[in-house]
Order: C-alpha cells, then sequence, then structure tokens
C-alpha cells in the first residue's frame, strides 16, 4: 500500500508589470521578455524599517523609469548570460 502526502508547489506562470500591467510570460521559471526584478528591503536608516518591498517592469517601463534619471544607469556587458 502506498500513502501519498499531499504537497503543493509553486510555480510561477507569469509575471506582471508594476508598471503599466503587461502581462510577461514564464516558461520553465523564465520570462520571456526581459524584465526588472527589484526586493528591496528597508533597513532602520529609512522611514520603512523593516519594510520589504518588491515590484517588477517590464522593458518599457525600465526604459520610461531610467530615461527620468539624471545620470544614466551605468552599464556594462555581462560577463556570462545566464
Ligand atoms: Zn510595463
Amino acid at each position: 500500500m502506498h500513502e501519498y502526502k499531499k504537497e503543493e508547489t509553486k510555480v510561477l506562470e507569469r509575471i506582471i508589470c508594476n508598471g503599466c500591467g503587461k502581462i510577461i510570460a514564464v516558461k520553465h521559471g523564465m520570462p520571456m521578455e526581459g524584465v526588472l526584478q527589484v526586493r528591496q528591503v528597508w533597513g532602520y536608516m529609512s522611514g520603512k524599517d523593516g519594510q520589504v518591498d518588491s515590484f517588477e517592469l517590464c522593458e518599457e517601463c525600465y526604459d520610461r523609469m531610467t530615461e527620468q534619471f539624471r545620470i544614466p544607469p551605468a552599464t556594462t556587458e555581462a560577463v556570462e548570460l545566464v
């Protein structure tokens, strides 16, 4: 006799851009488009001590956001693409 325990596994199905609501498909755990994923743990010196914020942005929203920077983001070439 076999007894099975019920296990639930979480599978990432899609990512929704926080900026515009665009749905980014995910296959085998990999987003099918460029996506910025941010997770910020706010520390003691901030006004949000202990707060963890996270959001995702599609590439278009990322471009729109960084275009507003006074100083553009540093850009280098990745040695190994994962
Ligand atoms: Zn977007």
